[in-house]
């Protein structure tokens, strides 16, 4: 199809879209186009410009088949967006076309037992505050949780705060299943259960519109925060690793940062002291006895201590962790961007933060992989050109962590490290005309020119 074509085509899908609420004011489309993809100076410079034509905000499956059938007939783009918090322009539509918005389709259908059944469009701090009027909770959120939407999590995300006791959202168990509509010829609706999850899940809305999800849930447990500080930054990972160690303390979060990030949390300036590393927390009320003596045992100060009750009243620590540290060091130094890291001990960890020092400033938030407690890294870098990110990634590949690079908008590269064919398989055959979020599955694309080459 000529690019002409393409750029008239989504008005004659619209067109066929009677009753579904569509956005054409070119300001609010451009909002609707962006997501947090300025984390990295890479992205700015590849995505800034990128716009899709309209958006539409369907309430029901229905709707969304509608759409589906629509954009399958005039062959237009179609690129699916939840809260849009995403970080790598996952949401971003390199080739304009039709967005859709999925926050109209929030209903929650029903919890039980400890599990789930919501539309993909409901926030997770919308969800957890009626799971816990039954006693449960999501096993893991992003730090994102109270405006990101459930399908965005599966479609985009990886895990996040309670991924130290539940590991990560591809670990199997951690989704049930998921209901999602295809953009075949006729579109489809399909269940997908179990293993099959791994197909859609973190595959950035690249094949298959995620109508419903059915989630397992955790015992929810009234969650004390607290800021611990250490003297030197090694104590505080020896702590962090020791406390997911710790079979018998509950706990939902452990975030450890190097000095000078503290200094980038000035809201909680009154609890970190100058050139202290830190520690934010979420632990069981019921484990913070046992939790104390831990903390004297590696020599940490308490200096932040609320109950559950209280840390419902005011700021969340959980929105410093994770990417929010990001965020909010951004907000202090735009110069600021972060890398993804797995570093699986915590000799790699020291060896590193020892070789860096201040370029890349040591950020870790702890999860559980195959049953033991890892340290993941967030850290942040001091960006001066791509040339030395690129050497800063390089050096700690070479030294043996893993790299989830957030600098690609590209599928394969941002946690899958490899092409994952069950993952093209069924793009292939739900979504053959690679209407979905187009040019983010490379593999998808290098299949395309190597068959266009052979025939
Ligand atoms: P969006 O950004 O709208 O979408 C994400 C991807 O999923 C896109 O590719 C989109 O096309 C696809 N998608 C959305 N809905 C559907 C659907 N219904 N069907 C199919 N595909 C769909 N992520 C983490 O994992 N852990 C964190 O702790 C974390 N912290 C963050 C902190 C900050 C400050 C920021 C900016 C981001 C953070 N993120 C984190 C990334 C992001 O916030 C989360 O992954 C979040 O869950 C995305 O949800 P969303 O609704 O905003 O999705």
């Amino acid at each position: 199809m000529s690019p002409s074509r393409q750029l008239t085509n989504w008005k004659d899908a619209i067109a066929e879209l009677d009753g579904i609420e569509t956005i054409t004011d070119r300001d609010r489309v451009a909002k609707l186009s962006l997501d947090y993809y300025h984390f990295s100076p890479i992205l700015q410079q590849q995505l800034a410009d990128k716009r899709g034509n309209c958006v539409v905000r369907p309430t029901d499956e229905n709707q969304v088949l509608q759409i589906a059938r629509a954009c399958v007939k005039h062959r237009v783009s179609l690129t699916i967006r939840g809260a849009g918090t995403g970080n790598y322009g996952q949401c971003i539509p390199l080739k304009s076309g039709i967005i859709l918005d999925t926050t109209q389709m929030n209903a929650i259908r029903w919890i039980r037992d400890g599990i789930a059944r919501v539309e993909a469009g409901v926030k997770m701090a919308v969800f957890d505050k009626q799971a816990r009027q039954q006693g449960w909770e999501l096993r893991m959120y992003p730090s994102t949780y109270r405006t990101a939407t459930l399908g965005g999590f599966i479609g985009g995300g990886s895990g996040g705060i309670g991924s130290i006791t539940y590991g990560m959202l591809a670990d199997r168990g951690n989704v049930l299943a998921a209901r999602v509509v295809t953009l075949e010829d006729e579109p489809k609706i399909l269940e997908l259960r179990g293993d099959e999850i791994q197909k859609i899940n973190h595959a950035y809305g690249t094949n298959g519109i995620i109508t419903e999800l059915e989630l397992p849930l955790a015992p929810a447990y009234p969650w004390a925060e607290l800021i611990v500080i250490f003297d030197d930054f090694m104590s505080a990972a020896r702590f962090g690793q020791a406390l997911g160690n710790a079979d018998g303390l509950i706990k939902k979060l452990i975030c450890i940062c190097a000095a000078p990030i503290p200094s980038y949390f000035p809201a909680l300036k009154d609890y970190l002291p100058k050139g202290k590393h830190c520690a934010l927390l979420m632990v069981a009320e019921s484990s913070l006895e046992s939790f104390q003596d831990l903390v004297r045992e590696y020599g940490g100060e308490i200096t932040y201590s609320k109950t559950a009750l209280e840390a419902s009243k005011g700021v969340s620590l959980a929105e410093f962790t994770w990417n929010h540290t990001t965020l909010h060091a951004r907000s202090i130094d735009p110069n600021l961007t972060y890398l993804q890291t797995m570093f699986f001990n915590l000799d790699l960890v020291e060896e590193l933060y020892q070789h860096f020092g201040n370029e890349v400033m040591m950020h870790l938030e702890f999860s559980r992989a195959d049953g033991k407690t890892v340290p993941g890294g967030l850290q942040l870098v001091r960006f001066t050109n791509e040339e030395r990110l690129n050497e800063i990634i390089a050096y700690h590949e070479a030294r043996g962590a893993a790299i989830a690079n957030p600098h690609t908008y590209h599928l394969e590269s941002t946690g899958r490290q490899t092409l994952d064919s069950l993952q093209l398989q069924f793009k292939e055959q739900v979504d053959p005309y690679g209407l979905m979020n187009p040019g983010k599955m490379k593999s998808w694309w290098e299949r395309q020119s190597v068959r266009s080459l052979e025939s």
